[in-house]
């Protein structure tokens, strides 16, 4: 028992039967950034297994000893990935959220081929079109998922966003479903600690959710 994470996916479900058919299932990833094992470790416990990292280095640090300890754990990278990076992300990452570039891309394909490794990914959407932020343009979207798939192999689960801070996050959850539609991706991933329940109002087939689970960050990201 964990009652924050009891909290959170009440909250979840309350949003699925309210919005979507209740059949529908939305994966929470918990987010561990700036949290180490002693956090972490109730979480587990508790049955939760997705976890999400916004930084390799960081997530080097404290997961390969939890993933001995539990081997289903299925680890999220949901932050920039530098090219010099990816051979320890595909080593330690079981999904890679950010895939924004062609360099990118390519790169995670030689070294899925190298190590045999076939990591899901998610094409990360700058939904706001906001200069400061990652993400592939919204107009680029459709194209950049067709070449993901088609020249790069790469298993695309779907689509992921961060809304522009202190906007209402609906109509950009709306029109990353519009795009997932259009591009033919199922995956969703969309909503955070404020905004999750709106995220599963619009469709998110997962959402990241870090402070309402573990409290608030003490250290910036
Ligand atoms: C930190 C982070 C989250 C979780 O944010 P909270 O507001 O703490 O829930 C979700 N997604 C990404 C990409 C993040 O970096």
């Amino acid at each position: 028992m964990d009652s924050r994470l009891d909290v959170v996916i009440s909250r979840m479900n309350v949003a699925r039967k309210r919005f979507t058919t209740p059949s529908d299932d939305v994966a929470l990833i918990a987010v561990t950034k700036t949290f180490d094992a002693p956090d972490i470790l109730p979480l587990l416990e508790a049955g939760q297994r997705r976890f999400g990292e916004n930084r390799v280095q960081e997530a080097k640090g404290k997961w390969p000893a939890l993933q001995t300890q539990f081997s289903d754990i299925e680890l999220h990278l949901i932050g920039p990935l530098q090219s010099n990076k990816v051979r320890d992300a595909v080593a330690l990452f079981d999904v890679i959220e950010s895939v924004d570039r062609e360099k990118l891309a390519l790169a995670l394909q030689k070294e899925m081929a190298l190590t045999g490794r076939n990591l899901r990914v998610f094409v990360q959407v700058n939904i706001g079109g906001e200069a400061q932020k990652a993400g592939v343009p919204i107009d680029d979207t459709i194209e950049f998922v067709v070449k993901c798939r088609d020249e790069y192999g790469l298993d695309v689960a779907g689509l992921m966003c961060i809304p522009p801070a202190g906007e209402a996050p609906g109509p950009y959850f709306a029109l990353l479903a519009t795009l997932a539609k259009k591009a033919g991706v199922v995956g969703l991933s969309m909503g955070m600690s404020g905004d999750f329940e709106t995220a599963i109002a619009m469709g998110a087939t997962q959402v990241r959710v870090g402070s309402a689970l573990f409290g608030a960050r003490t250290v910036p990201t």
